[in-house]
This record gives structure tokens, C-alpha cells and sequence, in this order.
């Protein structure tokens, strides 16, 4: 079976800790991370990236744009 593996960036001292990663993705793939950046905020994680199935909510949601989405590999 082929799957469509992406590869996620998120740039922990842009991000601001709001959450909507979280909210929006179908997968589960984010939670809070675990320190305070420069900016004073708890920046999230893609914990789960291996389960995103690339549909770019995050993307798109993100009002930092610090969330970068791209097709990764192809494996079998
Ligand atoms: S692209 Fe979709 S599935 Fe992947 S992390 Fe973003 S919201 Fe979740
Ligand atoms: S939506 Fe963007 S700014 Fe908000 S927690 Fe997620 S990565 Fe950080």
C-alpha cells in the first residue's frame, strides 16, 4: 500500500501557543510543547507527524505563518 508521507516545520519562536494547530487537525498530530520561547509563549509540536495525511488545515489556519506543510517521501 503506497502512503503520502508529509514532512511538517513549525517555528517554535514564531509560534505563539494559540492552539488552532491543534484544534483543526483531523489527525491529532499537535500538542502544547513543554518550554517558553522568546516571546514569552508555549509553543506547540507536531508529535504525531507520521499520521498527517496532508490536508493543510494547520497551514492555513496558522496566523503566524510559522506552520509549513510538504510532501515528504512516498513509501510502500
Ligand atoms: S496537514 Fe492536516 S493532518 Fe497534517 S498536521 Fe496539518 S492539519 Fe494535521
Ligand atoms: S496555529 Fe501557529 S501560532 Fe498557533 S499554536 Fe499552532 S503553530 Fe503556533
Amino acid at each position: 500500500m503506497m502512503a503520502r508521507r508529509c514532512e511538517i516545520t513549525l517555528d517554535a519562536d514564531g509560534c505563539k501557543g494559540c492552539g488552532y494547530c491543534e484544534t483543526v487537525c483531523p489527525m491529532n498530530v499537535y500538542e502544547r510543547g513543554a518550554f517558553i520561547n522568546e516571546r514569552g509563549y508555549t509553543p506547540y509540536r507536531a508529535v504525531r507527524p507520521e499520521l498527517c495525511v496532508g490536508c493543510m488545515q494547520c497551514y492555513y489556519v496558522c496566523p503566524d505563518f510559522c506552520l509549513d506543510v510538504t510532501p515528504d517521501e512516498v513509501s510502500r
